[in-house]
């Protein structure tokens, strides 16, 4: 063995993916049954799983409305899309509901979790006919994803698109304004475009979420659930489609909804005038 070689730890692992620290995309692919996650990341999911015993059927209803509100928009005709906070690959995947219904459909994914990016490139294919591309950025930087060549060659910004913020908004801090940074994202959509957000909140049983929060912020993540009203500040004076900012299992749902307030999520989509 030669310790002496200068071969650092980096050198020998190199900086790819941090594993010392939970990652909310590995998290919530660990409860949606996934397998792309560290001990770190189950962890935290345990311990939030213990806090709030329906938290994977949360993410369950969390990702059914991703399927729904995107067949609704491609109904409607979107046939380009922003989707921020990706997450890990989960099918199916929104490019391939939207694709399903024209598969001419154009889809950019941005994530700020580089494994998120690796997987994406890898699953998230798109029809022959249609378009997926990747783009590693922050939603905290919003301006620079507007910018970006991946969207500025990928998405008409002179036709409607849909923006879609699934399940990310909780991960920033209201110092880190992300109203504003929203707002910017809706100023850059032209009219006819829709947003979709769901967003988890303490308004059904503050027990259970505010001690998952504390799962969470104790283990250094940022995780701040919103109030209904905090939630509607993100839509500015787009039109909420009915029925409205409702529990998410609630919006548009396939059929009846036994117990509606059950997971613990907002979710709203609006249509720019
Ligand atoms: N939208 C998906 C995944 C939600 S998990 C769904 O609802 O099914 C949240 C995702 O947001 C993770 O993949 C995480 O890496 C990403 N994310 C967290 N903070 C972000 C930020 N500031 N900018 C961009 N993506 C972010």
């Amino acid at each position: 063995l030669d310790h002496g070689s200068g071969t650092s730890t980096a050198d020998r692992h190199p900086p790819t993916f941090k594993s010392d620290a939970p990652h909310s995309a590995r998290i919530y692919d660990y409860w949606l049954g996934g397998k792309d996650n560290f001990a770190v990341d189950r962890e935290v999911g345990e311990a939030m799983i213990a806090a709030i015993p329906g938290m994977r059927y949360m993410a369950g209803e969390n990702r059914k409305f991703v399927h729904r509100v995107v067949r609704h928009l491609a109904g409607a005709g979107v046939r380009q899309f922003l989707d921020i906070g990706t997450g890990i690959p989960t099918e199916p995947n929104l490019h391939q509901v939207a694709q399903q219904v024209n598969p001419q459909t154009r889809v950019v994914y941005v994530d700020n979790d580089p494994l998120v990016l690796v997987h994406a490139r890898a699953l998230m294919l798109s029809t022959d006919q249609g378009r997926c591309e990747y783009l590693a950025a922050d939603l905290r930087e919003s301006q620079s994803i507007l910018d970006s060549p991946v969207v500025k060659d990928t998405l008409d910004l002179t036709e409607p698109i849909g923006l879609t913020l699934i399940a990310v908004l909780m991960l920033l801090a209201d110092t880190e304004d992300p109203w504003a940074r929203v707002a910017e994202l809706r100023d850059a959509a032209p009219s006819g475009s829709f947003l979709a957000i769901t967003h988890p909140t303490a308004d059904f049983n503050a027990a259970e979420v505010d001690a998952a929060v504390a799962a969470a912020t104790g283990a250094g993540m940022t995780l701040v659930v919103r109030n209904r009203q905090e939630v509607a500040r993100f839509f500015g004076d787009w039109e909420l489609v009915e029925p409205g900012l409702v529990p998410v299992s609630a919006w548009q749902p396939d059929g009846p909804v036994d117990e509606p307030q059950a997971a613990y999520y907002w979710a709203g989509l609006a249509r720019k005038p």
